[in-house]
C-alpha cells in the first residue's frame, strides 16, 4: 500500500515509521528498502484486501497521475471483506490498474462489487503478448465508429481472450511500442477494448492522456483519424 494512517493523517511511507492499516485497522511498518517501492506492509496479518497485488513501478506511475485523495480507497462489504480501489474518481468510477492474472471469476466479483469501473492493463506482463495483438489487427476489418478502430473475434489474441466475457472497459497498456502505422505514435497509446455481444471485441487505439484526463475531469476520450469518439463517454452502469 502506498499509504496508512500515522498521527491521524494518511501518509506515505517513510523509513522507521508506523502506521495502521487504513483498511482493517491493523499496524501496518514502512519498507522503504533499495529494492522494492517505498510502501506499507501489514505487521502481523496478511494484506487484508484479498485482490491486492504487490505494487510494481508500473502501478505507482499510474496511480500518481491522480489526485492523492483519490488513491487507495477503502470499501467495505456487506460481509465484511475489505476492498482497495486503486483509484475511485470524484464520479464514482473506480479505476483498477491490473498487472497480475486474473481469474473470469474473480473479475466479475470486483466488476459487481464496484459497479462503475475500468481497467487499465498492463499488456507488457507476458513478452507474448504484444506480437499476436499486433499481428490479429492487420487483417481485421475496420469498426463502424467514428474513430480508427477494428473489429475481432474476442478471441483472436491471448491477451484479448483473457479479458473477454467482462463488461467494463479495458484499457491495454503496452508502453511505447512502434505499430508500424504511419498515423498511429509509438508512445502515449491505450488499447481500448469494447466487448460486444456474439463474441466480438472492437479494438480503438485512444490517446492514453485522453483517457486519463476523461477520469480526471470528464472530457472526451480521444482516438485517431477522426477527432471524437462519441461513445467514449463511459457512463456509470449498474
Ligand atoms: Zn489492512
Amino acid at each position: 500500500m502506498k499509504f496508512a494512517i500515522v498521527d491521524g493523517i494518511r501518509q506515505e511511507a517513510t523509513t522507521g515509521i508506523r502506521g495502521i492499516c487504513p483498511g482493517c485497522g491493523s499496524p501496518t511498518l514502512a519498507k522503504c528498502g533499495l529494492k522494492r517501492l517505498h510502501h506499507w506492509a501489514h505487521v502481523s496479518t496478511a494484506v487484508c484486501d484479498r485482490w491486492w497485488e504487490p505494487e510494481t513501478e508500473w502501478h505507482r506511475a499510474w496511480k500518481n497521475l491522480f489526485p492523492t485523495e483519490w488513491q487507495e480507497i477503502h470499501h467495505r462489504a456487506a460481509d465484511g471483506e475489505v476492498h482497495i480501489a486503486d483509484v475511485k474518481t470524484a464520479n464514482g468510477t473506480a479505476i483498477e490498474f491490473q498487472h497480475s492474472p486474473i481469474t473470469g471469476q474473480e473479475k466479475g466479483s470486483r466488476e459487481a462489487f464496484y459497479g462503475s469501473m475500468v481497467w487499465i492493463v498492463n499488456g507488457n506482463r507476458l513478452k507474448r503478448d504484444l506480437s499476436p495483438f499486433r499481428d490479429a489487427l492487420i487483417d481485421a476489418p475496420s469498426a463502424e465508429t467514428e474513430a480508427r478502430a477494428w473489429l475481432l473475434s474476442d478471441r483472436a489474441s491471448a491477451i484479448i481472450e483473457r479479458w473477454r466475457g467482462g463488461s467494463r472497459p479495458v484499457f491495454l497498456d503496452f508502453g511505447d511500442v512502434d505499430f508500424t502505422s504511419s498515423w498511429l505514435p509509438s508512445t502515449g497509446v491505450l488499447w481500448w477494448l469494447n466487448f460486444v455481444p456474439r463474441g466480438r471485441v472492437v479494438v480503438t487505439p485512444v490517446h492514453r492522456q485522453s483517457v486519463v484526463d476523461h477520469y480526471l475531469s470528464d472530457t472526451p476520450i480521444r482516438g485517431f483519424g477522426r477527432p471524437i469518439i462519441k461513445q467514449a463517454r463511459i457512463r456509470p452502469r449498474f
